[in-house]
């Protein structure tokens, strides 16, 4: 029987494709968020800070019912809004007393903040490598980098999957570390049904436009220690002309910056907040049944969730074996785009690759074999695990795999440059 052409040929080739319309990228705004802007523009009262000892050195009405909805859902004593994760990862780094000379233990696979926040500090990062399952920092490596000057530990619990927390506090204990958790695309996430942004001393979680959850700009940080607390706060809100007159607690060595969250951010991310849950359940949903059916792909392997872990798939990962699937990940990239599904090889550059980094010592291609093999070989990321899709779009997704599979035979013949 001869195959529908129109069906089996690849749309890098000239074929149909297997989608037409674009994934979404925007988040979804409801009508919590015009009301509590309303409300906001109607107080006239924009931000609520003053650096100031007193009520208004915390920030207005909105600012503070957000880190009470932070508090509770991590049952966590304090939350310190600030206007991005990045802000109030310097933060954690300052409350943390990191400064000149310190070193800081981080993944090089993560977004670029997380290490230049160490740098802001005048602190060293030091790059561990990263596991080939869950892609987050590993605890091995951790071990093998700690030294005299090893203040803290910077984990990220990346892709929306948690780090190995106990292994990782094992060693912080051991070695009196601090453990800061970036949990920028973990809002939620459970390791070993804890939450993330609570098993360490301080947890950052982003509210950035490409966020889970979003205002715009944003970011909060959690903790259980009070003194950690008031020091983020100092951080936050020009402490230094604070400090002083607090009377209580004292710390003469804060530099303020100001990090301050604005009432209309805080009131949208208060009406996202509440719908967290939700988009998270919806983006476990649709990556579950991604997996089942890219399982058993030849040269795909759908993302690992260690034990009984909660993963929120910021994005879903895929990893890809040239050699099982016969073609390179670049063109196997190109074919799949070409189906209208959105897809990048790999995240971001290792970090330790960037100027700013590179031209530090020790520095330099090879560092973290495990993190450059994944960005430059096997990963795959998709953007598509999230609201408003559909296991209807999951099913075009996994299809799409399967079609290009079917076709390596005429890739390589692109690729040799006779198609
Ligand atoms: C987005 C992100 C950040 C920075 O968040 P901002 O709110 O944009 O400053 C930090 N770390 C990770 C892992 C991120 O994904």
């Amino acid at each position: 029987m001869k195959m529908n052409q129109t069906k089996t040929e690849l749309a890098l080739l000239g074929g149909k494709k297997i989608r037409n319309k674009p994934f979404h990228t925007l988040p979804i705004i409801g009508k919590e968020e015009y009301t509590l802007v309303k409300k906001v523009l109607d107080s006239r009262l924009l931000s609520g800070f003053i650096a100031q000892p007193g009520e208004r050195f915390l920030g207005g009405p909105m600012v503070r019912r957000l880190e009470e909805l932070y508090c509770k859902y991590f049952n966590s004593n304090h939350a310190v809004a600030m206007n991005s994760a990045t802000s109030a990862l310097h933060a954690a780094l300052a409350a943390v007393g990191a400064g000149a000379g310190d070193e800081v233990i981080v993944p090089p696979y993560t977004m670029s903040a997380s290490a230049t926040a160490i740098l802001m500090q005048k602190a060293i990062p030091v790059f561990a490598d990263i596991d080939e399952d869950i892609f987050c920092i590993s605890p091995q490596q951790i071990e093998a980098k700690i030294t005299s000057r090893t203040k803290a530990i910077l984990v990220v619990h990346l892709f929306g999957q948690a780090a190995e927390m106990d292994e990782i506090k094992k060693i912080a204990r051991k070695n009196r570390l601090f453990v800061i958790e970036d949990c920028a695309q973990a809002p939620g996430v459970l390791y070993k049904g804890r939450k993330v942004g609570t098993i360490g001393e301080i947890g950052v979680f982003s509210l950035n436009q490409h966020k889970i959850i979003t205002c715009g700009e944003g970011g909060v940080a959690v903790t259980n220690n009070s003194e950690l607390a008031l020091r983020l706060q100092l951080v936050r809100n020009h402490g230094e002309v604070v400090t002083a007159k607090m009377g209580q607690k004292v710390f003469p060595d804060i530099i303020g910056c100001n990090y301050r969250l604005t009432e209309i951010d805080a009131a949208i991310a208060i009406a996202q907040f509440k719908r967290l849950d939700r988009l998270t359940g919806h983006r476990i949903r649709l990556a579950k049944h991604l997996t089942r059916k890219l399982k058993g792909l030849i040269g795909i392997t759908p993302p690992k969730v260690l034990g009984q872990n909660k993963h929120v798939y910021f994005v879903y990962p895929v990893k890809f074996n040239q050699k099982e699937a016969g073609v390179s990940r670049a063109l196997f990239i190109k074919a799949l785009t070409a189906e209208g599904i959105p897809c990048s090889g790999g995240y971001v550059r290792p970090i330790y690759l960037e100027p700013v980094f590179k031209r530090r010592p020790g520095h330099k291609k090879g560092n973290c074999p495990v993190t450059e093999r994944m960005h430059y070989k096997e990963l795959i990321i998709l953007p598509v695990s999230r609201s408003p899709h559909t296991i209807k779009d999951m099913d075009m997704v996994a299809d799409a795999f399967k079609k290009v599979l079917r076709n390596t035979g005429p890739l390589k013949k692109y690729e040799k440059g006779s198609i």
